[in-house]
């Protein structure tokens, strides 16, 4: 049946507006289809998409590979519950990650998205301590459920949902410290962007994770990193603290992992194994998501996906960092590493991100007030670097 035949002449846009939770004010675009690095819209406008659905279309969209794997996948077994039996595709995809992380971290519990990923890592360390202390950063984003809100900082996301989960503390990000003093014996977590995300894409300074290892090894506290955007391949390696020399006890993981389809992950230790019955997910591990997860990290190797991100990620840097220089009045300084970047500004992002939506159709989004992120797909060429370059440097003008 047609979207039209359901909507009964109504537009997407006044259904999703007038019967959707409320809590999203969308650009008034309707997208209909994705094709690698470009999306179209219900109009046939083509897009160059550096938002990727907040980092997650990191193979581009429709990828044959990952198409593949999820359509054989759905004829074969689309659920089959982790806590009633086992399944050769979650057993692979288990397998798999424990391979990918570092030397120790062998457990894999696996969910449907950031925000659960860290929720199971918040559990994972009250239950494996018996403490109730978590630390988290200012400027930190950890998601939305009440476990995850405790831990993210902004204000506005947390206000109306007091009182939260209790014995969250937030420290300034980068100050070794504040960290240092706050970490005790009652601390059972110290939760972690390597690289913050949301609240503008700020790497850890040099030493900051390493400080941060010491401070939970010296009071027994795990120590987690929320990688759910950072992580998998977007950075260049498989995640961002492999550019530091430092191995956390927890690593949440998410976004791009299945490519698209809706996949989580909280990797941990095997001391720190949760007990029997001590946490659960009706549809983490489902096979159809699991699949896909294998398909996102074999075309990651396959293809040699986290050279290209290397490699087309330093040149677009290196062009961001010019239109910077030559517009100083206008810009405050580039961040980011890999395919994980980011323009601040010195005024609001937000007409930036309009008019390259309408006026030179490129894709992006914001991260903070003043900044404009770019979060695109791993299989970019420089040809692509150059149109989004284009097109940010004529609408900076
Ligand atoms: N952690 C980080 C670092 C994130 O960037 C996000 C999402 N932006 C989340 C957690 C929450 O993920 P989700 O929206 O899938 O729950």
């Amino acid at each position: 049946m047609s979207a039209d035949a359901v909507l009964n002449g109504q537009s997407p846009i006044d259904v999703e507006d007038r019967h959707g939770g409320g809590a999203y004010r969308p650009a008034p675009v309707t997208m209909v289809r994705g094709e690698g690095v470009h999306l179209y819209d219900a109009d046939g406008n083509v897009y160059l998409d550096f938002n990727t659905g907040i980092g997650v279309a990191a193979l581009g969209h429709a990828h044959p590979a990952l198409v593949q794997a999820v359509s054989d996948q759905a004829e074969t077994l689309v659920t089959c519950s982790a806590g009633y039996f086992h399944n050769d595709v979650r057993a692979q995809l288990t397998w798999k990650l424990a391979e990918i992380a570092p030397d120790g971290l062998e457990r894999v519990f696996l969910v449907n998205s950031g925000s659960e990923a860290v929720e199971t890592a918040i559990k994972l360390a009250r239950a494996h301590t018996g403490r109730p202390k978590v630390i988290a950063t200012d400027r930190g984003f950890h998601g939305r459920t009440l476990g995850a809100l405790s831990a993210t900082h902004k204000r506005p996301y947390r206000q109306p949902f007091q009182p939260l989960v209790p014995e969250f503390e937030h420290v300034p990000f980068g100050d070794v410290e504040a960290l240092q003093d706050a970490v005790d014996g009652e601390t059972a977590a110290v939760l972690i962007e390597p690289i913050q995300g949301e609240g503008g894409v700020y790497p850890a300074p040099e030493g900051y994770l390493k400080n941060a290892r010491e401070a939970c090894d010296a009071h027994g506290a795990l120590l987690v990193f929320d990688e759910v955007q950072s992580g998998m391949g977007r950075t260049g390696r498989w995640f961002a603290f492999e550019h530091d020399d430092v191995v956390p006890d927890a690593l949440c993981l998410a976004k791009p992992l299945g490519g698209g389809v809706p996949l989580g992950a909280t990797v941990f230790r095997d001391e720190g194994a949760f007990g029997k019955g001590q946490h659960g997910s009706t549809f983490g591990g489902n096979p159809l998501a699991c699949r896909a997860g294998l398909a996102f990290l074999e075309t990651i190797e396959n293809d040699g996906l986290m050279s290209n991100v290397e490699d087309v990620g330093a040149y677009l840097r290196d062009g961001l960092e010019k239109i910077a220089a030559d517009r100083p009045e206008q810009c405050r300084e580039v961040r980011g590493r890999g395919l994980m970047l980011a323009l601040q500004l010195r005024g609001k992002a937000g007409p930036l991100l309009k008019t390259l939506l309408t006026d030179h159709r490129l894709l992006a989004l914001s991260a903070g007030p003043t900044t404009i992120r770019l979060l695109p797909p791993y299989t970019i060429t420089r040809e692509h670097a150059d149109q989004a370059l284009n097109a940010i440097a004529e609408a900076l003008g």
